[in-house]
C-alpha cells in the first residue's frame, strides 16, 4: 500500500530541519534556519506566564481573543492608516503557516490559478497544491531581483484566483516598492483576483525602505488579506501566533478551513501578542534597528572573507552571499554542507527556494543572532577560508 499522499509525497522533508539537523549534528553555529536566538522581550513573555495563571486555558473563540483582535485593528491603524472592523475583519491564526493554509483552503477550488514569486518560503507551494489550486511561477533573481512586469502579466490568466506577495520577501530580503505594488495591485485588479499578502517582517526593513502594505493601494482594500507573526515581531517563533486582516467576506471564507484546521491558538500567548502589538512605537522601532545593525555586522564581515560576496538586503532577517568567487566547485547545497562539517557554519542553499532553473551560487545566513554569535561565525568562516 502506498501510505503517501499524492501531493504531498512528493515533497521531502524541508531544508531547515535538513540543515539545522547537521547543524546539531556537527557542533555547527546555525545561521540556516530562521529563528532568533533571544528569549523574546521579557514584558511580552512575562504577560504570557501571568496569563496562564489568570485567565481561562479553555478553548478562547475561534476567531482569537478580543483583545488580540482589537490589538491587530490597532496596529493596521497605526503603521498602515487602515481602518479595521475588529469584530469582523480579523482572525487569529496559529502562526502565519496556518493563516496561509487557511487561506488556500478556505479561498480555493481545484483548477484554480495562484501566481507566486520564487524564491518562495517553502510552505506555499505543498499547501496550495494540496488544495488543488494550479501554481503560476514568476521568478526573481539575485543580485538585482527586479520583477519582469512581462513574466508577471504572463502568469495571470481567467483562472486566476489568487496572488501571493510576500514583502519583506524570505529569502531574497527584496522589499516590494510602490512602483512594483501599483504593477501587481493593477493585474490583481484587471483579473478580478484575490492578494495574499504575506508580511511577517512587516517590522525589518532596512535603509529607508519602506514597508507599503499592498492592502493601502486603491481598489484592494476588499481583495486582499494581509497576514503577519508574533514569531517575527516579537522574536518568539515558536509561539504560533499569526494574525489575519481582511474584508468580512474573506475572513469568514478563511474562517471556514481555520475552524477545522486548528479552531484556535494558546489564549494566554494571544494576550500576551495583545499587549506586545500595543506597545509604543519605540519597541518596533528598536527591533528594526537592531535587526539593521546585525545586517550591517555580519555583511561586514563576510565581505572581508575572499570569495564572498554579500547582496544588497533591504529587509526580512535574512542576508544573501553570492559565492562563485570562492571557487568551490559544487552546487550551493554541496556548500552549505561542507561549511557545517568543514568550518562550523550552518547556511541554507537558496537553490531549496526556487521550483526550477535555480541559481547555484547563493547562500542564505539568518542574521538574527546574537553578536557575539554573528562575530564567531564569521571568524570561523574567516579562518577556513583565509
Ligand atoms: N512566511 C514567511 C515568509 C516566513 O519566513 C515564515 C516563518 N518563518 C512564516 C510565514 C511562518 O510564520 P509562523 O511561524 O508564524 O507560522
Ligand atoms: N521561516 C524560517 C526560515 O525561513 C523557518 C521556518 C521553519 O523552520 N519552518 O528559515
Amino acid at each position: 500500500m502506498n501510505l503517501k499522499n499524492k501531493v504531498l509525497g512528493e515533497f521531502g522533508t524541508t531544508v531547515f530541519e535538513v540543515m539545522s539537523r547537521l547543524a546539531l549534528e556537527h557542533n555547527s553555529i546555525n545561521l540556516g534556519q530562521g529563528f532568533p536566538d533571544g528569549v523574546g522581550p521579557k514584558n511580552v513573555l512575562e504577560k504570557a506566564a501571568n496569563s496562564l495563571y489568570s485567565s481561562p486555558n479553555q478553548y478562547p473563540p475561534m476567531m482569537g481573543v478580543p483583545e488580540l483582535r482589537k490589538a491587530v485593528a490597532g496596529h493596521n491603524k497605526r503603521f498602515y492608516g487602515i481602518d479595521v472592523d475588529w469584530e469582523t475583519e480579523t482572525m487569529i491564526s496559529t502562526g502565519a503557516t496556518e493563516g496561509l493554509a487557511a487561506c488556500f483552503f478556505g479561498l480555493l477550488n481545484p483548477g484554480d490559478e495562484v501566481v507566486l514569486i520564487e524564491p518562495l518560503y517553502d510552505c506555499y507551494l505543498p499547501i496550495i497544491k494540496r488544495a488543488g489550486g494550479i501554481p503560476k511561477m514568476v521568478t526573481i533573481r539575485p543580485p538585482d531581483w527586479s520583477l519582469d512586469p512581462e513574466q508577471l502579466r504572463a502568469a495571470f490568466s481567467a483562472k486566476t484566483k489568487l496572488l501571493l506577495l510576500n514583502t519583506p520577501q524570505n529569502p531574497a530580503s527584496k522589499v516590494y516598492n510602490l512602483e512594483e505594488l501599483k504593477l501587481i495591485a493593477g493585474l490583481v485588479r484587471e483579473f478580478d483576483a484575490i492578494a495574499i499578502c504575506d508580511e511577517v517582517y512587516e517590522h525589518m526593513v532596512f535603509d529607508g525602505n519602506e514597508h507599503i502594505s499592498l492592502m493601502t493601494l486603491p481598489g484592494m482594500r476588499d481583495r486582499t488579506i494581509r497576514i503577519s507573526s508574533a514569531g517575527k515581531t516579537f522574536s518568539l517563533t515558536g509561539w504560533k501566533v499569526g494574525y489575519l486582516t481582511g474584508s468580512h467576506e474573506l475572513i469568514k471564507a478563511i474562517a471556514k478551513a481555520h475552524q477545522f484546521l486548528v479552531f484556535t491558538t494558546a489564549p494566554n500567548l494571544q494576550r500576551a501578542v495583545a499587549f506586545g502589538l500595543n506597545q509604543d512605537d519605540d519597541y518596533f522601532e528598536n527591533l528594526n534597528s537592531e535587526m539593521n545593525a546585525k545586517r550591517d555586522k555580519l555583511a561586514n564581515s563576510l565581505s572581508e572573507i575572499a570569495g564572498f560576496n554579500p547582496v544588497a538586503c533591504e529587509g526580512s532577517y535574512f542576508l544573501f552571499v553570492d559565492i562563485a568567487d570562492t571557487g568551490f566547485g559544487g552546487t550551493d547545497i554541496d556548500f552549505c554542507k561542507y561549511i557545517t562539517t568543514k568550518a562550523g557554519v550552518t547556511a541554507v542553499p537558496v537553490s531549496a527556494f526556487y521550483q526550477s532553473n535555480a541559481p547555484k551560487n547563493f547562500i542564505r545566513f539568518c542574521f538574527a543572532k546574537k553578536d557575539s554569535i554573528l562575530d564567531e561565525a564569521a571568524s570561523r568562516l574567516a579562518a577556513h577560508f583565509g
